[in-house]
């Protein structure tokens, strides 16, 4: 098989498994699908958008699925502006070493003897984040699951492989990416954090987010979103807006956990995930 097809394979595969639709070609082109390549149906179907895709030229389809994303152009959609929210600081006079920590590895020591909340008690490992110290995207969700409590990482799994291949599918390998989440310690039988262990922890993520200044957020779950923007609105009111926190665009969408639960989200999940893409460059 040639790169070309190899690639158009692997491109599709990332497409099928984020819920892509099918693309009717005109007559005559589909014989230019390789019978054997997923997703290609001989005669019928080509690789769906590839606008934001590194490379795509301005113009190319993409498809009308992204409700109040592109009014009137497809060039230069707008995406309506959305909440923005400017969480005070630290106390430079104070003695809390969250606000002063200096890198990110220095927050995980503060995190691994953290006893702020009730979530230490039954944590067999903190989960304080991990990826590129200089990411252009930082991925937040709610919390550690079990795998995470066993392993100490953030987004392992099936929920965590769903987010590496949705990752690649935006040609982000996922160590070039910060991947953390609200709290940094498992909940008991994996319940939403609650409020007063969320205020304990937050801390550390807002300081984990001053230190990697990323392009852009990419808030996955009513969790994280609420917390990043706080708010008590709906993850689906949040949906289809570039939100700010402290001037950078947080983009709302859903867990992949929740994907796994319900793949009709997959769909809507690529478009918020493209959208992401757009402040990467
Ligand atoms: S969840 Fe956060 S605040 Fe609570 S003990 Fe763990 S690190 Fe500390």
């Amino acid at each position: 098989m040639s790169d070309g097809r190899a690639l158009a394979r692997e491109f599709l595969e990332q497409q099928r498994l984020l819920g892509g639709d099918w693309v009717v070609l005109p007559e005559g082109q589909a014989t230019h699908g390789t019978p054997d390549t997923p997703g290609l149906r001989p005669g019928s179907v080509s690789p769906p958008d590839s606008s934001l895709t590194p490379g795509a030229s301005p113009g190319q389809h993409r498809p009308p699925s992204t409700p109040g994303l592109r009014p009137g152009s497809v060039d230069a959609p707008e995406i309506p502006p959305g909440l923005s929210y400017d969480p005070p600081g630290g106390d430079l006079f104070s003695n809390d070493p969250v606000p002063q920590a200096g890198s990110l590895a220095a927050i995980a020591e503060l995190v691994a003897t953290c006893a702020k909340c009730r979530l230490c008690e039954a944590r067999r490992h903190t989960v304080p984040g991990e990826g590129a110290a200089d990411a252009r995207l930082v991925v937040v969700g709610e919390g550690p699951g079990r795998v995470e409590d066993e392993t100490g990482r953030p987004f392992v799994g099936p929920a965590g492989e769903l987010l590496t291949k949705i990752l690649a599918a935006i040609e982000l390998p996922r160590e070039r990416v910060f991947i953390c989440n609200v709290v940094k310690c498992r909940p008991p039988e994996n319940r939403v954090p609650q409020y007063d262990e969320i205020a304990a922890c937050v801390p550390y993520l807002f300081r984990q987010i001053e230190l990697v200044k990323p392009a852009v957020i990419l808030a996955m779950g009513g969790t994280a979103a609420q917390t990043l923007l706080n708010t008590k609105q709906s993850l689906g009111a949040l949906r289809n807006q570039v939100h700010r926190l402290r001037g950078i665009p947080v983009i709302v969408t859903y867990h992949p956990a929740a994907l796994l639960r319900n793949p009709n989200w997959k769909k809507p999940t690529w478009d918020d995930v493209r959208i992401a893409r757009r402040f990467i460059g």
